[in-house]
């Protein structure tokens, strides 16, 4: 479903991928972790081309997304959801109006089917109840399980997670990962960079250990935690669990 092969990006002279090859089976749950600054959020920002990768190609179902022209750039990010560390909701609307309001720009659905979709989408993630309430007046927790149904709404064919629970206070982190959970269960594509490696444990398919800008190991999470082979994996691993 998500194919990354031979990705390179630098910052003027700074390399910050070198050659990253990874692959995302469809149903697959692929858990990124490393040290800060290893590129996870770079190589994560050019699978939707919020970065312009330097060279290599990234494959979404079949397509070369790195070969498409700015002018389609929107409709192919509608193929790719992203959810960050920060919300980013729209603070003047309500949550069911922030859950529809791409619906109706971006992929010109009717008001009506909008709504329907949303409220599906925050049932999905235990908020349909909320639906008329602002962001400010919900949790940290809350609002980023708004920001996942914003992104599934859109009938996204991998969804991107950087971060999310990064920002939340430790008692809301659990809620969502929930959610991540249940995502996963119902089949959805995702690539998810977090430190929270019980998840991990749980939930993921494959880990990928980033480190300078390389995938420098790569296993099952019982490979990965339970037998790790490079000193730099098993440093990271010490100094993080
Ligand atoms: P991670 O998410 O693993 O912490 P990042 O992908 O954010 O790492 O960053 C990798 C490296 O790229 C860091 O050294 C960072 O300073 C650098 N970097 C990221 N974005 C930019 C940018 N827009 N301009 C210059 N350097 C950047
Ligand atoms: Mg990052």
């Amino acid at each position: 479903m998500l194919e990354i092969a031979g990705l390179e990006k630098s910052f003027g002279e700074v390399q910050v991928l070198k050659s990253i090859d990874l692959k995302v089976q469809e149903g697959e749950l692929v858990f990124v972790i490393g040290p800060s600054g290893s590129g996870k959020s770079t190589m994560l920002r050019c699978c939707n081309r919020l970065e312009e990768p330097t060279s290599g190609s990234i494959f979404i179902d079949g397509q070369r997304i790195t070969d498409i022209p700015h002018r389609d750039l929107d409709r192919m990010r509608l193929k790719v959801g992203m959810v960050f560390q920060g919300f980013n909701l729209y603070p003047q609307m309500s949550v069911l109006k922030n859950v529809m309001l791409a619906q109706v720009k971006a992929l010109k659905r009717s008001k009506a089917e909008a709504e329907a979709r949303a409220l599906e989408m925050l049932d999905q993630v235990g908020l349909k109840h909320k639906a008329g309430a602002m962001p400010a007046e919900l949790s940290g927790g809350q609002q980023q399980r708004v920001a996942i149904a914003r992104a599934l709404a859109l009938d996204p064919q991998v969804m991107l997670f950087d971060e999310p629970t990064s920002a939340l206070d430790p008692e809301l982190v659990g809620s969502v990962l929930k959610v991540m959970k249940g995502l996963r269960e119902k089949g959805m594509t995702m690539l998810v960079v977090s430190h929270e490696m019980q998840f991990a444990r749980e939930a993921a398919d494959r880990v990928v250990f980033m480190d300078q800008g390389y995938v420098a190991e790569q296993g099952t999470p019982e490979e990965i935690f339970g037998a790790p082979k490079s000193e730099r994996l098993k440093t990271f691993l010490s100094r993080v669990s």
